[in-house]
């Protein structure tokens, strides 16, 4: 093959690592030129849910691109995205009823942090501060970046990224002080609260308890300060429910959804908002309308892509897969914990998480890629976090890949 001019995302070419030509993908299985069969451990990067080229999913594409490619969304409207609005309302909380459309996590945490300022600013008392998690990732963008941890990843854009109020992550038996700093924080009157529901993902899958979200919502809701759910990891059945708020009875005032869903077939993502934040933008004064595009909001294929998604949800035992392989996975989980090189054995719905022993926990020390180079190998897909294993795989896998993969992380393991 002639050396490629692609400059893929989150790889330093300099390292000469090798890039694998994948040609189809079917459930758990990902298949290369060089006739290698992977096992998807990651679900590409935690998008698919039911798995690759959900049959239902893949039908609803190739009959959309017969009736309507792409449409400009500003002031038309099209059968998919109003299929799927009215689909989604009736899914999620009650009291989220309007549906925003974007084409991926990051736009729509962007879409979430103006919906939250711009409710501010329309009700004339503006406000622009925002609180975080530590440890949070909500996607790569200038905003959505802000919003997130700091660290190496994003060192260079530094000066660019604003100011934002960060919490300390509530683990175990330091929950009260995350709640009293968030209490502490309301009293300069911030926009919003921004939050990965139960665990947190790029931030090393790290889960904190149900209770510690229901309080913080509840402190946000007495404060006056509007709760955004970031459930683009979380959502569509990961954690064990369609959503991890569920979990700890919470509704947001914001939710982004996006990964799973379209099952993970083609890019979409959604931001829904109560009615008091849909009815501070709405005017006959244009100034106050919300002002954010992208050249293919709610584009119909992806639309049609994730209304097979719902149907899929509505129709087939999907929490019952989930659950299956949540149960499937706790037994290869305790096995594994009992490793010596083994700690933090954790599990949420489909994900489970170790970290190995090592000196240093960075994200850029040797034992990640020598780790991967033993995944590699192994004909397995998983991509550590630092010295942080996590399994999240789709939820159609078989017993066989599993059991591939929990073989092959003890493997690497001994490999490293
Ligand atoms: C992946 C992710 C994002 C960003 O989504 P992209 O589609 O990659 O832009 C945002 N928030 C969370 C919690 C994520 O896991």
């Amino acid at each position: 093959m002639r050396a490629s001019p692609i400059w893929h995302p989150f790889t330093q070419h300099g390292l000469g690592e090798a890039i694998p030509l994948v040609t189809h993908a079917e459930g758990a299985a990902i298949f290369t030129a060089d006739g290698r069969r992977i096992v998807d451990g990651i679900s590409s990067w935690w998008v698919t849910t039911h798995g690759h080229c959900h049959p239902r999913i893949m039908a609803a594409i190739a009959a959309q691109t017969e009736r309507l490619d792409q449409i400009i969304f500003a002031g038309w409207t099209h059968e998919p995205a109003e299929t799927l609005a009215h689909g989604l309302i009736e899914m999620m909380p009650e009291a989220l009823t309007r549906v925003f459309f974007s084409d991926s996590g990051s736009t729509s945490v962007e879409v979430a942090l103006k919906m939250a300022l711009g409710y501010w600013a329309n009700r004339g008392e503006p406000r622009h501060r925002l609180l975080v998690l530590e440890h949070s990732y909500h996607g790569d963008t200038i905003g959505a970046m802000s919003v997130g941890a700091r660290g190496v990843f994003n060192q260079a854009y530094s000066p660019l990224l604003f100011e934002v109020g960060t919490l300390p992550f509530p683990g175990a038996g330091r929950e009260q002080e995350t709640l009293d700093a968030l209490e502490a924080a309301c009293r300069d009157r911030p926009a919003a609260l921004i939050v990965e529901p139960l665990i947190l993902g790029a931030g090393g899958m790290l889960i904190y308890p149900a209770w510690v979200l229901a309080a913080m919502r509840e402190i946000c809701a007495r404060q006056g300060v509007l709760f955004i759910a970031d459930e683009v990891m979380t959502g569509w059945g990961r954690t064990g429910t369609l959503l991890a708020c569920e979990q700890a009875g919470v509704v947001p005032d914001i939710l982004c959804l996006s990964k799973g869903l379209t099952g993970g077939a083609v890019p979409l993502a959604v931001t829904m908002a109560t009615e008091p934040i849909y009815a501070a933008h709405l005017s006959t004064d244009r100034a106050r309308m919300f002002f954010h595009s992208s050249s293919y909001t709610a584009n119909p294929i992806a639309c049609a892509a994730a209304n097979a998604n719902l149907a899929i949800w509505r129709e087939e035992p999907v929490l019952e897969r989930v659950a299956s392989l949540t149960a499937r996975q706790g037994k290869l989980l305790a096995a594994l914990s009992s490793h010596a090189s083994v700690r933090n054995a954790r599990a949420l719905g489909t994900i489970t998480a170790i970290e190995v022993e090592a000196d240093k926990g960075e994200y850029l020390s040797s034992l990640g890629p020598l780790l991967l180079a033993s995944f590699s190998r192994h004909d397995l897909l998983l991509r550590p976090l630092g010295n942080t294993i996590y399994v999240m795989p789709p939820y159609c896998i078989e017993d066989a890949d599993l059991a591939l993969i929990y073989t092959g992380i003890v493997a690497a393991i001994e490999d490293a």
